[in-house]
Protein backbone atom coordinates (compact mmCIF):
# COMPACT_ATOMS: atom_id res chain seq x y z
CA UNK A 1 0.00 0.00 0.00
CA UNK A 2 1.69 3.54 -0.93
CA UNK A 3 2.01 5.87 2.10
CA UNK A 4 -1.27 8.08 2.16
CA UNK A 5 -1.51 11.71 0.81
CA UNK A 6 -0.96 14.37 3.21
CA UNK A 7 -2.42 18.17 2.44
CA UNK A 8 0.54 20.19 0.28
CA UNK A 9 2.91 22.13 3.20
CA UNK A 10 1.57 25.32 4.75
CA UNK A 11 -2.10 23.91 3.84
CA UNK A 12 -4.74 22.74 6.23
CA UNK A 13 -8.24 21.24 5.76
CA UNK A 14 -11.12 22.87 7.38
CA UNK A 15 -13.88 19.78 8.70
CA UNK A 16 -16.81 19.96 10.32
CA UNK A 17 -17.39 21.14 13.54
CA UNK A 18 -14.81 23.61 13.17
CA UNK A 19 -15.59 24.84 9.58
CA UNK A 20 -18.87 26.13 10.93
CA UNK A 21 -16.78 28.78 13.19
CA UNK A 22 -14.80 29.75 9.85
CA UNK A 23 -18.11 30.42 8.08
CA UNK A 24 -19.56 32.26 10.86
CA UNK A 25 -16.79 34.42 10.51
CA UNK A 26 -16.07 34.75 6.86
CA UNK A 27 -20.41 35.94 6.79
CA UNK A 28 -19.55 38.05 9.93
CA UNK A 29 -16.99 39.79 8.03
CA UNK A 30 -18.88 40.68 4.85
CA UNK A 31 -21.85 41.51 5.90
CA UNK A 32 -21.25 45.35 6.99
CA UNK A 33 -20.65 45.74 3.31
CA UNK A 34 -23.33 44.25 1.89
CA UNK A 35 -25.16 45.81 4.63
CA UNK A 36 -23.32 49.33 2.71
CA UNK A 37 -24.59 48.74 -0.48
CA UNK A 38 -21.31 46.93 -2.31
CA UNK A 39 -21.86 44.95 -4.79
CA UNK A 40 -20.19 41.19 -4.82
CA UNK A 41 -17.64 40.56 -7.55
CA UNK A 42 -15.79 37.44 -8.35
CA UNK A 43 -12.47 36.82 -10.45
CA UNK A 44 -10.19 33.89 -10.93
CA UNK A 45 -8.29 32.28 -9.02
CA UNK A 46 -5.17 33.04 -11.44
CA UNK A 47 -4.40 35.86 -13.53
CA UNK A 48 -1.71 36.80 -16.01
CA UNK A 49 1.54 37.06 -14.11
CA UNK A 50 1.63 40.89 -15.12
CA UNK A 51 -1.19 41.79 -13.51
CA UNK A 52 0.25 41.12 -9.54
CA UNK A 53 4.03 42.01 -11.21
CA UNK A 54 2.88 45.40 -11.87
CA UNK A 55 -0.53 45.54 -9.52
CA UNK A 56 1.58 44.41 -6.23
CA UNK A 57 5.05 45.89 -7.45
CA UNK A 58 8.18 44.11 -8.55
CA UNK A 59 10.03 45.29 -5.44
CA UNK A 60 7.76 43.71 -2.77
CA UNK A 61 8.49 40.14 -1.00
CA UNK A 62 5.17 39.05 -2.33
CA UNK A 63 5.91 39.35 -6.07
CA UNK A 64 9.77 38.76 -5.76
CA UNK A 65 9.69 35.80 -3.23
CA UNK A 66 6.36 34.14 -2.84
CA UNK A 67 4.17 33.81 -6.06
CA UNK A 68 2.96 30.92 -7.08
CA UNK A 69 3.86 30.88 -10.97
CA UNK A 70 3.65 28.67 -13.69
CA UNK A 71 3.39 28.05 -17.49
CA UNK A 72 0.13 26.79 -18.71
CA UNK A 73 -0.10 24.63 -21.57
CA UNK A 74 -0.61 27.53 -24.64
CA UNK A 75 3.00 28.98 -23.02
CA UNK A 76 1.32 31.66 -20.72
CA UNK A 77 2.54 32.91 -17.30
CA UNK A 78 0.28 32.64 -14.75
CA UNK A 79 0.03 32.90 -11.00
CA UNK A 80 -2.21 32.22 -8.20
CA UNK A 81 -3.73 34.97 -6.85
CA UNK A 82 -1.73 36.14 -3.90
CA UNK A 83 -3.95 38.53 -2.67
CA UNK A 84 -7.55 39.55 -4.19
CA UNK A 85 -6.85 43.69 -4.91
CA UNK A 86 -5.21 43.52 -7.93
CA UNK A 87 -7.71 41.40 -9.62
CA UNK A 88 -10.44 43.57 -8.84
CA UNK A 89 -8.73 46.44 -10.54
CA UNK A 90 -8.17 44.35 -13.73
CA UNK A 91 -11.87 43.48 -13.94
CA UNK A 92 -12.79 47.34 -13.30
CA UNK A 93 -10.79 48.23 -15.79
CA UNK A 94 -11.34 45.69 -18.31
CA UNK A 95 -15.28 46.34 -18.03
CA UNK A 96 -14.91 50.09 -17.60
CA UNK A 97 -16.69 50.00 -14.53
CA UNK A 98 -14.86 53.73 -13.92
CA UNK A 99 -17.30 55.22 -16.77
CA UNK A 100 -20.35 54.47 -15.16
CA UNK A 101 -21.50 56.18 -11.60
CA UNK A 102 -18.30 56.72 -9.26
CA UNK A 103 -17.58 55.55 -6.74
CA UNK A 104 -17.38 51.35 -8.17
CA UNK A 105 -17.96 49.79 -4.61
CA UNK A 106 -17.03 45.89 -4.36
CA UNK A 107 -16.08 43.07 -2.08
CA UNK A 108 -15.19 39.61 -2.75
CA UNK A 109 -14.00 36.78 -0.53
CA UNK A 110 -11.73 33.98 -1.29
CA UNK A 111 -8.90 32.12 -1.57
CA UNK A 112 -4.97 34.09 -1.59
CA UNK A 113 -1.54 31.76 -2.12
CA UNK A 114 1.73 32.64 -0.91
CA UNK A 115 4.83 30.67 -0.68
CA UNK A 116 5.65 31.70 2.93
CA UNK A 117 7.51 30.28 5.65
CA UNK A 118 4.96 28.55 7.36
CA UNK A 119 4.13 29.00 10.86
CA UNK A 120 0.73 29.73 13.45
CA UNK A 121 -1.43 32.23 11.41
CA UNK A 122 0.40 32.63 8.09
CA UNK A 123 -0.39 29.59 5.56
CA UNK A 124 0.23 29.55 1.64
CA UNK A 125 -3.20 28.88 1.29
CA UNK A 126 -5.75 31.34 3.06
CA UNK A 127 -8.64 33.03 2.90
CA UNK A 128 -9.33 36.66 2.59
CA UNK A 129 -12.09 39.23 2.53
CA UNK A 130 -11.38 42.35 -0.18
CA UNK A 131 -13.72 45.54 -0.18
CA UNK A 132 -12.99 48.39 -2.43
CA UNK A 133 -14.07 51.52 -3.35
CA UNK A 134 -12.76 52.64 -7.05
CA UNK A 135 -12.90 55.97 -8.83
CA UNK A 136 -13.40 58.73 -6.08
CA UNK A 137 -10.56 60.57 -3.50
CA UNK A 138 -13.05 61.34 -0.48
CA UNK A 139 -11.91 61.39 3.18
CA UNK A 140 -15.38 59.85 3.93
CA UNK A 141 -14.94 57.28 1.88
CA UNK A 142 -11.30 56.41 3.76
CA UNK A 143 -13.75 56.72 6.93
CA UNK A 144 -15.95 54.42 5.78
CA UNK A 145 -14.17 51.74 4.32
CA UNK A 146 -12.40 51.53 7.85
CA UNK A 147 -15.51 51.99 9.62
CA UNK A 148 -16.84 48.65 7.52
CA UNK A 149 -13.61 46.37 8.84
CA UNK A 150 -13.78 47.56 12.28
CA UNK A 151 -17.19 46.56 12.50
CA UNK A 152 -16.78 43.23 11.23
CA UNK A 153 -14.26 42.58 14.08
CA UNK A 154 -16.67 44.60 16.04
CA UNK A 155 -20.01 41.91 15.10
CA UNK A 156 -17.82 38.65 16.33
CA UNK A 157 -17.29 40.20 19.42
CA UNK A 158 -13.50 40.70 19.09
CA UNK A 159 -12.41 43.03 21.80
CA UNK A 160 -8.57 42.55 21.76
CA UNK A 161 -7.98 44.50 18.89
CA UNK A 162 -6.28 48.07 18.01
CA UNK A 163 -6.91 50.04 14.38
CA UNK A 164 -3.47 51.44 13.71
CA UNK A 165 -3.97 54.11 11.56
CA UNK A 166 -1.27 57.12 9.69
CA UNK A 167 -1.36 58.69 6.38
CA UNK A 168 1.47 58.32 3.70
CA UNK A 169 1.45 61.53 1.95
CA UNK A 170 0.97 61.69 -1.63
CA UNK A 171 3.23 62.92 -4.83
CA UNK A 172 3.43 65.96 -3.96
CA UNK A 173 5.23 65.71 -0.61
CA UNK A 174 6.43 62.04 -0.70
CA UNK A 175 9.58 62.71 -2.44
CA UNK A 176 10.75 65.33 -0.15
CA UNK A 177 10.57 63.04 2.62
CA UNK A 178 11.52 59.86 0.95
CA UNK A 179 15.17 62.15 0.37
CA UNK A 180 15.05 62.92 4.75
CA UNK A 181 14.51 59.79 5.06
CA UNK A 182 17.08 58.14 2.81
CA UNK A 183 19.75 60.90 4.46
CA UNK A 184 18.67 59.41 7.81
CA UNK A 185 19.51 56.04 6.88
CA UNK A 186 22.41 56.67 5.08
CA UNK A 187 23.59 57.89 8.20
CA UNK A 188 22.98 54.51 10.32
CA UNK A 189 24.77 51.47 10.74
CA UNK A 190 22.43 48.74 9.21
CA UNK A 191 23.09 45.08 8.20
CA UNK A 192 23.37 44.48 4.21
CA UNK A 193 19.33 43.36 3.77
CA UNK A 194 18.36 46.30 5.36
CA UNK A 195 20.42 48.31 3.52
CA UNK A 196 19.21 46.81 0.18
CA UNK A 197 15.25 47.45 1.85
CA UNK A 198 16.06 51.05 2.09
CA UNK A 199 17.42 51.20 -1.43
CA UNK A 200 14.22 49.40 -2.96
CA UNK A 201 11.54 51.76 -0.61
CA UNK A 202 13.19 53.27 2.46
CA UNK A 203 9.74 53.48 4.02
CA UNK A 204 9.28 49.93 4.64
CA UNK A 205 12.60 49.57 7.06
CA UNK A 206 10.29 52.04 9.32
CA UNK A 207 8.09 49.14 9.58
CA UNK A 208 10.96 46.65 10.50
CA UNK A 209 9.44 44.56 13.30
CA UNK A 210 13.15 43.55 14.81
CA UNK A 211 14.03 45.58 18.02
CA UNK A 212 17.16 46.23 16.91
CA UNK A 213 16.00 48.00 13.92
CA UNK A 214 13.34 49.55 15.55
CA UNK A 215 15.94 50.91 18.31
CA UNK A 216 18.18 52.52 15.47
CA UNK A 217 15.49 54.57 14.12
CA UNK A 218 14.46 56.28 17.22
CA UNK A 219 14.65 60.14 15.84
CA UNK A 220 13.88 58.89 12.33
CA UNK A 221 11.86 61.82 10.37
CA UNK A 222 8.40 60.24 10.04
CA UNK A 223 5.86 60.93 6.92
CA UNK A 224 2.94 62.40 8.96
CA UNK A 225 5.24 65.69 10.71
CA UNK A 226 6.09 66.45 6.45
CA UNK A 227 2.45 66.07 5.35
CA UNK A 228 1.35 69.12 1.97
CA UNK A 229 -1.28 70.69 3.18
CA UNK A 230 -3.75 69.30 0.75
CA UNK A 231 -2.96 65.56 2.44
CA UNK A 232 -2.81 66.97 5.55
CA UNK A 233 -6.28 68.65 5.65
CA UNK A 234 -7.12 64.97 4.08
CA UNK A 235 -6.41 62.73 6.94
CA UNK A 236 -7.63 65.77 9.38
CA UNK A 237 -11.02 65.02 7.62
CA UNK A 238 -10.59 61.29 7.77
CA UNK A 239 -9.73 60.92 11.59
CA UNK A 240 -12.42 63.63 12.45
CA UNK A 241 -15.47 61.13 10.28
CA UNK A 242 -14.03 58.31 12.51
CA UNK A 243 -14.48 59.97 15.64
CA UNK A 244 -18.16 60.29 14.52
CA UNK A 245 -18.10 57.34 13.78
CA UNK A 246 -17.00 55.93 17.14
CA UNK A 247 -13.95 53.81 15.78
CA UNK A 248 -10.93 54.53 18.13
CA UNK A 249 -7.72 54.57 16.59
CA UNK A 250 -3.94 54.71 17.35
CA UNK A 251 -1.91 57.17 15.54
CA UNK A 252 0.68 54.41 14.10
CA UNK A 253 3.63 57.02 11.97
CA UNK A 254 5.99 54.57 11.26
CA UNK A 255 3.35 52.20 9.60
CA UNK A 256 3.41 50.99 5.93
CA UNK A 257 2.31 48.72 3.66
CA UNK A 258 3.56 46.23 1.48
CA UNK A 259 2.58 47.81 -2.03
CA UNK A 260 4.32 50.34 -3.26
CA UNK A 261 1.23 52.43 -4.66
CA UNK A 262 -0.19 53.36 -1.09
CA UNK A 263 -0.84 56.73 -0.60
CA UNK A 264 -2.54 58.97 2.14
CA UNK A 265 -4.77 56.90 4.26
CA UNK A 266 -2.92 53.51 5.90
CA UNK A 267 -4.38 51.43 8.24
CA UNK A 268 -4.03 48.29 9.95
CA UNK A 269 -6.09 45.86 12.67
CA UNK A 270 -3.76 43.91 14.78
CA UNK A 271 -4.72 41.52 17.36
CA UNK A 272 -3.13 40.81 20.74
CA UNK A 273 -3.29 37.34 20.69
CA UNK A 274 -1.83 36.33 18.01
CA UNK A 275 1.58 36.12 18.66
CA UNK A 276 4.37 37.10 15.79
CA UNK A 277 1.27 37.43 13.47
CA UNK A 278 -0.77 40.27 14.76
CA UNK A 279 -2.62 41.28 11.40
CA UNK A 280 -5.93 40.53 11.03
CA UNK A 281 -6.41 42.91 8.08
CA UNK A 282 -5.24 46.27 6.41
CA UNK A 283 -5.43 48.18 3.70
CA UNK A 284 -5.76 52.07 2.69
CA UNK A 285 -5.77 54.39 -0.24
CA UNK A 286 -3.83 54.20 -3.28
CA UNK A 287 -3.05 55.87 -6.53
CA UNK A 288 -1.68 54.82 -9.48
CA UNK A 289 -2.69 51.64 -9.01
CA UNK A 290 -4.99 52.09 -12.11
CA UNK A 291 -2.68 53.45 -13.62
CA UNK A 292 -0.12 51.00 -13.24
CA UNK A 293 -2.71 48.05 -14.56
CA UNK A 294 -3.58 50.45 -17.83
CA UNK A 295 -6.42 52.12 -16.90
CA UNK A 296 -7.47 55.59 -15.97
CA UNK A 297 -5.57 57.62 -13.35
CA UNK A 298 -8.34 57.22 -10.66
CA UNK A 299 -7.79 56.45 -6.86
CA UNK A 300 -8.92 53.89 -4.67
CA UNK A 301 -9.38 52.44 -1.36
CA UNK A 302 -9.66 49.48 -0.19
CA UNK A 303 -8.66 46.78 2.75
CA UNK A 304 -8.16 42.64 3.10
CA UNK A 305 -8.88 41.19 6.20
CA UNK A 306 -7.61 37.69 6.78
CA UNK A 307 -10.13 34.93 7.48
CA UNK A 308 -8.18 32.66 9.06
CA UNK A 309 -6.29 35.14 11.21
CA UNK A 310 -9.57 36.42 12.28
CA UNK A 311 -10.53 32.92 13.34
CA UNK A 312 -7.39 32.01 15.65
CA UNK A 313 -8.27 35.81 17.20
CA UNK A 314 -12.05 34.30 17.84
CA UNK A 315 -10.66 31.62 18.89
CA UNK A 316 -7.85 33.33 21.81
CA UNK A 317 -10.80 35.18 22.98
CA UNK A 318 -12.78 32.14 23.90
CA UNK A 319 -16.08 33.55 21.39
CA UNK A 320 -18.93 31.44 20.50
CA UNK A 321 -19.64 32.63 17.18
CA UNK A 322 -21.73 29.58 15.71
CA UNK A 323 -25.50 30.46 16.53
CA UNK A 324 -26.13 26.63 16.38
CA UNK A 325 -24.45 24.01 14.63
CA UNK A 326 -26.14 20.80 13.17
CA UNK A 327 -29.83 20.64 12.32
CA UNK A 328 -32.76 21.10 13.78
CA UNK A 329 -34.85 17.92 13.82
CA UNK A 330 -33.37 14.22 13.08
CA UNK A 331 -35.86 11.22 12.33
CA UNK A 332 -34.92 8.01 13.15
CA UNK A 333 -36.65 5.29 10.68
CA UNK A 334 -36.69 1.60 12.03
CA UNK A 335 -37.86 -0.35 9.11
CA UNK A 336 -38.42 -0.60 5.58
CA UNK A 337 -42.14 0.89 5.75
CA UNK A 338 -40.90 3.79 8.29
CA UNK A 339 -37.54 4.66 5.77
CA UNK A 340 -39.43 5.45 3.27
CA UNK A 341 -41.90 7.92 5.35
CA UNK A 342 -38.24 9.62 6.91
CA UNK A 343 -36.83 10.09 3.57
CA UNK A 344 -40.19 12.38 2.41
CA UNK A 345 -40.59 13.75 6.66
CA UNK A 346 -37.11 14.85 5.59
CA UNK A 347 -37.37 16.16 2.56
CA UNK A 348 -40.47 18.66 3.73
CA UNK A 349 -38.93 19.60 6.88
CA UNK A 350 -35.74 21.08 4.41
CA UNK A 351 -38.34 22.48 1.74
CA UNK A 352 -39.95 24.38 4.31
CA UNK A 353 -36.60 25.84 5.66
CA UNK A 354 -36.28 23.48 9.10
CA UNK A 355 -32.57 21.41 8.79
CA UNK A 356 -33.02 17.95 9.33
CA UNK A 357 -31.62 14.54 9.21
CA UNK A 358 -31.89 10.84 9.27
CA UNK A 359 -29.68 8.02 9.56
CA UNK A 360 -28.13 6.38 6.25
CA UNK A 361 -27.70 2.58 6.67
CA UNK A 362 -28.62 0.13 8.48
CA UNK A 363 -27.77 1.41 12.39
CA UNK A 364 -30.29 0.33 14.44
CA UNK A 365 -32.09 1.39 17.22
CA UNK A 366 -29.01 2.20 19.18
CA UNK A 367 -26.70 3.70 16.34
CA UNK A 368 -29.66 5.28 15.22
CA UNK A 369 -30.20 7.22 18.69
CA UNK A 370 -26.24 7.79 19.19
CA UNK A 371 -26.83 9.75 15.61
CA UNK A 372 -29.98 11.37 16.70
CA UNK A 373 -27.59 13.05 19.79
CA UNK A 374 -24.67 14.03 17.53
CA UNK A 375 -26.52 15.48 15.16
CA UNK A 376 -27.46 18.68 17.69
CA UNK A 377 -30.55 18.52 16.89
CA UNK A 378 -33.15 19.29 20.00
CA UNK A 379 -36.00 16.96 18.43
CA UNK A 380 -36.08 13.19 16.76
CA UNK A 381 -38.89 11.50 15.20
CA UNK A 382 -38.97 8.26 16.17
CA UNK A 383 -40.83 6.30 13.40
CA UNK A 384 -41.45 2.45 14.35
CA UNK A 385 -43.61 -0.26 12.70
CA UNK A 386 -45.92 -0.77 15.44
CA UNK A 387 -46.69 3.04 15.93
CA UNK A 388 -47.10 2.95 11.94
CA UNK A 389 -49.49 0.37 12.15
CA UNK A 390 -51.18 2.11 15.18
CA UNK A 391 -50.88 5.55 12.81
CA UNK A 392 -49.10 7.02 15.05
CA UNK A 393 -44.92 8.17 15.58
CA UNK A 394 -43.01 9.23 18.73
CA UNK A 395 -41.95 13.34 19.22
CA UNK A 396 -39.01 12.92 21.33
CA UNK A 397 -37.13 15.82 23.48
CA UNK A 398 -33.80 14.88 23.03
CA UNK A 399 -33.13 16.89 25.69
CA UNK A 400 -35.36 16.00 28.20
CA UNK A 401 -36.07 13.08 27.25
CA UNK A 402 -39.94 13.22 27.34
CA UNK A 403 -42.04 12.03 24.11
CA UNK A 404 -45.01 12.01 22.61
CA UNK A 405 -47.14 10.36 20.63
CA UNK A 406 -48.27 12.60 17.69
CA UNK A 407 -50.61 11.07 14.70
CA UNK A 408 -49.13 10.44 11.48
CA UNK A 409 -51.21 13.34 9.38
CA UNK A 410 -50.13 15.86 12.16
CA UNK A 411 -46.53 15.35 12.54
CA UNK A 412 -45.04 17.38 10.04
CA UNK A 413 -46.51 20.29 11.48
CA UNK A 414 -46.37 19.42 14.62
CA UNK A 415 -42.48 19.02 13.92
CA UNK A 416 -42.22 21.92 12.38
CA UNK A 417 -43.57 24.13 15.04
CA UNK A 418 -42.18 22.55 17.96
CA UNK A 419 -38.33 22.65 16.35
CA UNK A 420 -38.94 26.38 15.54
CA UNK A 421 -40.43 27.69 19.35
P1 LIG B 1 -1.92 41.72 3.09
O1 LIG B 1 -2.53 41.52 1.73
O2 LIG B 1 -0.54 41.16 3.20
O3 LIG B 1 -2.08 43.10 3.61
O4 LIG B 1 -2.78 40.80 4.06
C1 LIG B 1 -4.07 41.13 4.49
C2 LIG B 1 -4.47 40.16 5.58
O5 LIG B 1 -4.48 38.83 5.06
C3 LIG B 1 -3.51 40.13 6.74
O6 LIG B 1 -3.83 41.11 7.68
C4 LIG B 1 -3.71 38.73 7.28
O7 LIG B 1 -4.83 38.71 8.14
C5 LIG B 1 -4.03 37.92 6.05
N1 LIG B 1 -2.85 37.20 5.55
C6 LIG B 1 -1.83 37.67 4.79
N2 LIG B 1 -0.93 36.70 4.51
C7 LIG B 1 -1.37 35.57 5.13
C8 LIG B 1 -0.89 34.23 5.23
N3 LIG B 1 0.23 33.84 4.63
N4 LIG B 1 -1.62 33.34 5.96
C9 LIG B 1 -2.76 33.72 6.58
N5 LIG B 1 -3.27 34.97 6.51
C10 LIG B 1 -2.60 35.90 5.80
Amino acid sequence: MSEPMRAPKGTFDTLPPDSAQFLAVRDTLTAPMRRAGYGYVETPVFEDTAVFARGVGESTDVVSKEMYTFTDRGGRSLTLRPELTAGLMRAFIEHRLYSGALPVKVWTVGSAFRYERPQAGRYRHFTQVDCEALGVDDPALDAEMVALAAQGFRDLGLADFELLLTSLGDATCRPQYRELLVGFLGGLDLDEDTRRRAEINPLRVLDDKRPEVQARLDGAPLMVDHLSDSTKAHYDAVRQHLTDLGVPWTEAPRLVRGLDYYTKTTFEFVHSGLGAQSAIGGGGRYDGLSAALGGPDVSGIGYAVGVDRTLLAVQAEGLDVVASAGVQAFVVPLGAEAKRLAVRLVGQLRSAGISADTVYGDRGLKGAMKAADRSGASHAVVLGDRDLADGVAQLRDLRTHEQVAVPLGELFERVRATVSA
